[in-house]
C-alpha cells in the first residue's frame, strides 16, 4: 500500500474513525469533528491505485496528496508523547549463579571483582524514544527534510544499538495503561539533554554530507561574482589613468566603493550557503523495560563496596551503568578506599 495512504488510515484510526480494507480500496468512516476537520464526507472510499479511483465515489489518496499533509501536519504538531510498559516477565528471575556468571562476564572491572549478595528485586527501567523531524537547508534551492530517531537508556544516557532497538520494538506491550510517576519523569528529564545532543550531532553529521553536495554551486557563484568584480575594477582603473585629476579623483573613490560592494556581496553568498538545520521534536515515549536490580558487592580483596546492576528481561543484557563516583560512562574499577572508574582513579588503583 502507498505508505502516505497507510499512514492516513493509522492517523483515522488514531482519531476514531474506522477502516475497512477490501482488495486495493478502503472503506472509511469519519467522526463527524474529523470529517470537518479535513473537509471530507462521513463515510467514502480511498484507494491509492489511479485504475481504481476511475470507478464512481472512490476517491484517490496517495502520497502527496493535500490531505495526507494536513494528517502529517497535525500529528507533528500534536506531538506523540506517552508512557510506554513493555509486558512484565512471567518467570521468576535467573539464578543467582547464572546473574553473577552474566555480570561478570559482561561487566569488567578493573582490580576488582562482582558477587551477587542479595536476591534480585523487580524494576521497570525507563528507556526514551526520541524522534525528531529535522530540516536542513543547504543552499537557496535545496531544502530537505528527514526523520531522525534515538533510543537512550535514561539511567545510563547511553545510545541503544540496532539489534536491541529492535528487540523492544518487538516486545509484547502491556494493554493496561502506563502512569508517568515522579522518578520516570525526572530520569526522562535528565536523558533527554543526551538526546538532544545524539541528534544534533547526527544531524550535523548529515547536514555536512548534504552541504558538499551544494559546495559546487556555492564555488560557481562565489567566482562569478568575483569575475564580475575584478572586471567592474579594471575598467574603472583604465578610465582613471587616462582621466584630467579630478575625474581620476572621483573613479579613486568609485573603485574603492566597488570594492566595498565586492566584498559585501561574497559575504552575502557565503551566507546564503551557510548550511542550516532545524530540530523539530514530534515524539517522545517512555518505554518501561522489565527487569531484575541484582545487588552486588564489587571485591578488592578484603575491601567490599555495594552496588547494583539491572538484567533487562527483554533484552537478555545488563544496563549499562554509570560511574557512582564521578558519573562517566567508562569501565569501573575500585581502589583500595572506594569504588569508581578509569576516568576518576588513578590508574595505578
Ligand atoms: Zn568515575
Amino acid at each position: 500500500m502507498d505508505p502516505g495512504l497507510r499512514f492516513w488510515l493509522r492517523y483515522v484510526d488514531d482519531r476514531g474513525g474506522l477502516t475497512e480494507r477490501a482488495g486495493d480500496s478502503t472503506l472509511v468512516v469519519l467522526p463527524p469533528a474529523v470529517a470537518g476537520e479535513f473537509d471530507l464526507p462521513d463515510e467514502f472510499v480511498v484507494t491509492a491505485e489511479p485504475d481504481i479511483a476511475r470507478e464512481d465515489g472512490v476517491m484517490l489518496l496517495a502520497t502527496g496528496h493535500p490531505v495526507l499533509i494536513q494528517a502529517a501536519d497535525a500529528a507533528l504538531s500534536d506531538g506523540d508523547v506517552g508512557v510506554i510498559s513493555l509486558v512484565a516477565p512471567g518467570t521468576p528471575a535467573p539464578g543467582a549463579e547464572l546473574l553473577e556468571q552474566r555480570v561478570r562476564d559482561q561487566v569488567s572491572v578493573e582490580h576488582g571483582r562482582i558477587d551477587v549478595t542479595g536476591l534480585p528485586v523487580r524494576i521497570n527501567r525507563p528507556v526514551l524514544r526520541v524522534g525528531a523531524l529535522v530540516t536542513y537547508t543547504v543552499s537557496p534551492e535545496e531544502c530537505y527534510q528527514e526523520r531522525l530517531e534515538c533510543w537512550i537508556d535514561a539511567g545510563s544516557g547511553c545510545q541503544l544499538g540496532p539489534d536491541h532497538i529492535a528487540r523492544l520494538r518487538a516486545a509484547p506491550r502491556s494493554e493496561r495503561p502506563a502512569q508517568a510517576h515522579a522518578p520516570v519523569l525526572d530520569a526522562v528529564s535528565t536523558a533527554l539533554r543526551h538526546a538532544h545532543s545524539i541528534l544534533d550531532a547526527a544531524a550535523e553529521r548529515r547536514r555536512t554530507a548534504l552541504s558538499d553536495q551544494a559546495s559546487d554551486a556555492h564555488r560557481r557563484e562565489h567566482s562569478h561574482a568575483r569575475d564580475y568584480y575584478a572586471d567592474a575594477l579594471r575598467s574603472i582603473e583604465r578610465r582613471r589613468t587616462s582621466a584630467d585629476p579630478d575625474r581620476a579623483k572621483l573613479l579613486a573613490a568609485r573603485a574603492a566603493s566597488t570594492r566595498e560592494e565586492r566584498a559585501r556581496r561574497l559575504l552575502e553568498i557565503d551566507e546564503k550557503y551557510q548550511a542550516r538545520h532545524v530540530i523539530r521534536p514530534y515524539r517522545l515515549h517512555a518505554v518501561l523495560v522489565p527487569g531484575w536490580r541484582v545487588p552486588v558487592d564489587v571485591r578488592r580483596g578484603p575491601r567490599r563496596y555495594p552496588f547494583a546492576f539491572e538484567w533487562l528481561v527483554s533484552l537478555g543484557t545488563f544496563a549499562e551503568e554509570r560511574c557512582p563516583h564521578c558519573g562517566e560512562a567508562a569501565t569501573l574499577s575500585v581502589s583500595k578506599t572506594r569504588l569508581g572508574c578509569v576516568s576518576c582513579l588513578p590508574a595505578a588503583g
